[in-house]
């Protein structure tokens, strides 16, 4: 009986139990210590810019610190990309403002930003000007951040990336993680670099980063006794899981060299299968981490649709997954409004993700291999 192969499993380094076993011994098992401190500076060492990161419990309690401090508040609304997973949008509700969806450009499968600024000029004809912008660079691939920074600028409205997906990936050399006035990254136990669940905001300024602080440790005035100005959270990362956070960073460059050669793999494997795409940079301004290999499958002319592909995967105990099903499509979300067209419904009806983790072996890419042979046959 075969193992089940994932579509992305945590990947340990070695040294992450270093980290836990000194904070054992130093009874450091709370949601601060050195492991938080020293996780927090490499993350800002490796995201460089000038950044100040603050540590937090997952990458949705980020984004939702982010709306706080960038002032979000009822019935407000913030712009969100629609292709994506809702964890970059739910926030939006948690202060009690509303989405407005838009759709993807076909190249990086990101916000399009002349539906961003279509959606901007409309919302502000109808007197309701966006209090933020939520780009997100989806299975690692920058957005297009020169045309939507550009964007935010001009209509100066703060931009909040959502880089959960794309730590270790650059937009002409900068790091994703540091274009946006505010940036969300996450640790969760299927992202590239996991602390079993946790996430991060990355700041411009120190204040920012305080006030992070401040408001996910429950918002606590600076007092003998228990005094509170503002409403808190309890949001901060364990020491333990900063602790695991370390010992990931030291390998965060392999983890994305590993999950480049993946996506080699795939090239490789569908270069003569007609109708089906791999999804890859469209140019040199764009590294990905390639934190999920992706392709789409026009079945008139594969033969076969993405769900075959799925199916058959999945008798071979083999894990893919459909492309995120856009927000605007949601039941949840049936009432925010739309701009664009379909390029994200098309990518949801066509695409599929295929098994991406940093530890996949050769013996699971025959079995991969193997499966797509048996469905062609
Ligand atoms: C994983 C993810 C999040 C949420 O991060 P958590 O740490 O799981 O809360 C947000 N946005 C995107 C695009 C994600 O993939």
């Amino acid at each position: 009986m075969n193992s089940k192969i994932w579509l992305s499993s945590p990947h340990m380094g070695g040294n992450e139990l270093k980290y836990i076993h000194e904070a054992f011994d130093q009874n450091w098992v709370a949601p601060l210590g050195p492991n938080v401190d020293g996780f927090e500076k490499d993350l800002a060492q490796f995201l460089g810019e000038n950044v100040n990161v603050a540590a937090l419990s997952a990458g949705t309690a980020a984004l939702h610190l982010a709306l706080i401090i960038l002032g979000v508040k009822q019935d407000d609304e913030v712009i969100c990309q629609s292709f994506t997973f809702s964890a970059s949008a739910n926030p939006i509700t948690y202060v009690g403002a509303k989405p407005v969806f838009i759709d993807s450009e076909p190249e990086t499968w990101n916000m399009c930003p002349e539906a961003l600024e279509e959606a901007i000029k409309d919302r502000t004809a109808k007197g309701k000007k966006p209090k933020a912008i939520i780009v997100v660079h989806l299975y690692g691939m920058p957005a297009k951040l020169d045309e939507i920074t550009a964007i935010a600028a001009k209509y100066e409205i703060p931009l909040i990336e959502d880089a959960a997906e794309a730590l270790g990936s650059t937009y002409k050399g900068q790091k994703c993680g540091t274009f946006g006035e505010m940036s969300v990254l996450s640790f969760n136990g299927n992202k590239i670099i996991t602390t079993s669940g946790g996430g991060a905001l990355v700041c411009r300024n120190l204040e920012q980063k305080n006030k992070a602080v401040f408001l996910s440790t429950q918002a606590r005035d600076n007092a003998p006794h228990y005094q509170h100005s503002e409403i808190g959270y309890n949001y901060r990362m364990s020491n333990i899981s900063a602790g695991i956070g370390r010992g990931q960073m030291e390998v965060l460059s392999q983890r994305v060299e590993a999950r480049r050669k993946n996506h080699e793999f795939y090239i490789e494997l569908f270069r003569n299968i007609e109708g089906v795409t791999v999804f890859t940079e469209p140019g040199a301004d764009f590294y990905s981490n390639r934190w999920l290999s992706a392709v789409i499958i026009r079945p008139e002319i594969a033969g076969f649709t993405r769900e075959d592909l799925r199916l058959k995967f999945l008798e071979d105990d083999i894990e893919s997954r459909p492309l995120w099903k856009p927000m605007h499509l949601q039941p949840v979300f049936a009432d925010a409004p739309y701009y664009g067209k379909k390029v994200a419904e098309e990518l949801f009806e066509n695409g599929l993700c295929l098994p991406s983790g940093s530890n996949l072996t050769d013996e699971e890419r025959t079995r991969i291999k193997e499966a797509l042979s048996a469905l062609i046959r």
